[in-house]
């Protein structure tokens, strides 16, 4: 037939069936776990990311929120920390620890920088700060969705990238010190990944978040870079506090040392 159908909007009213319908099937329908315990704040993101296409799971308290991080298998959490039972750092870091791999998203108030940090050394992938523009917290949730999903799902041919005793396998998405498996999370493959494809070249912490998290730098994702680089010298450098290969550039970031 070849008409456009135009996606109905937040707070737009449809009530035709058979864009409905459309609408649901032609979305990717990623889902989304919502972890916020004030209502008010979680139903409008609900909407939001409904409105986007996105389904979406919620919870109230960290402990519903793992076990709907188990039964409902979301592609996304994005997580409040100030929670009514145990705290959304405590989350974070049992889901790590459980090895659930997917993104998340820490939402923090302003005056918690310490919190988005905190999230960081827990395994989260990166914060948005409280009040956040939707549009801004959409694009950054398509960002890591396409990173995580899109980017490693990618067909690879294959190729493996080494240094040292550390292992990079390209097409498992695998990476093996001293023939034992290490455990990255998905930002820190991909950020291992690209700097050691370009070795020797400095990359500023800003060039990192926009190639690896996908979106422009803007204050406080520095921290994000930082935090991550260390926590993958933890993982693969023997004196990470010396690295040998992850090495900063005094002034510029980082580069991958061969
Ligand atoms: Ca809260």
């Amino acid at each position: 037939m070849g008409y456009v159908v135009f996606l109905p909007r937040c707070g737009t009213k449809t009530r035709h069936p058979t864009l409905l319908r459309r609408h649901k099937i032609s979305m990717t329908g990623e889902r989304i776990l919502i972890v916020e315990d004030e209502p008010a704040v979680a139903m409008g993101l609900e909407y939001g990311l409904k409105s986007e296409g996105f389904g979406v799971l919620r919870a109230e308290t960290g402990r519903r929120a793992l076990s709907l991080a188990e039964s409902g298998n979301p592609h996304l959490i994005l997580l409040d920390i100030r929670l009514p039972d145990i705290s959304g750092f405590d989350v974070c870091k049992q889901l790590r620890s459980r090895g659930m791999r997917q993104p998340i998203l820490i939402l923090s108030a302003r005056d918690e920088e310490l919190d988005r940090v905190m999230g960081l050394e827990l395994g989260a992938d990166d914060y948005v700060v409280k009040p956040y523009r939707l549009r801004e917290l959409i694009a950054r949730i398509r960002a890591l969705l396409r990173r995580a999903y899109g980017e490693l799902a990618a067909p690879v041919t294959g190729g493996r990238l080494r240094f040292g005793e550390v292992e990079i396998d390209l097409e498992k998405l695998q990476v093996l010190r001293k023939n034992k498996i290490i455990d990255l999370t998905p930002t820190e493959f991909r950020l291992l990944r690209y700097m050691v494809s370009n070795p020797e070249r400095p990359f500023s912490r800003a060039d990192l978040i926009e190639t690896i998290w996908g979106y422009d730098s803007d204050i406080g994702s520095d921290r994000t870079v930082d935090v991550h680089m260390r926590h993958l010298r933890e993982k693969l450098e023997n004196d990470p506090a010396n690295p040998r290969w992850l090495v900063t550039v005094r002034g510029v970031g980082y580069k991958f040392q061969p």
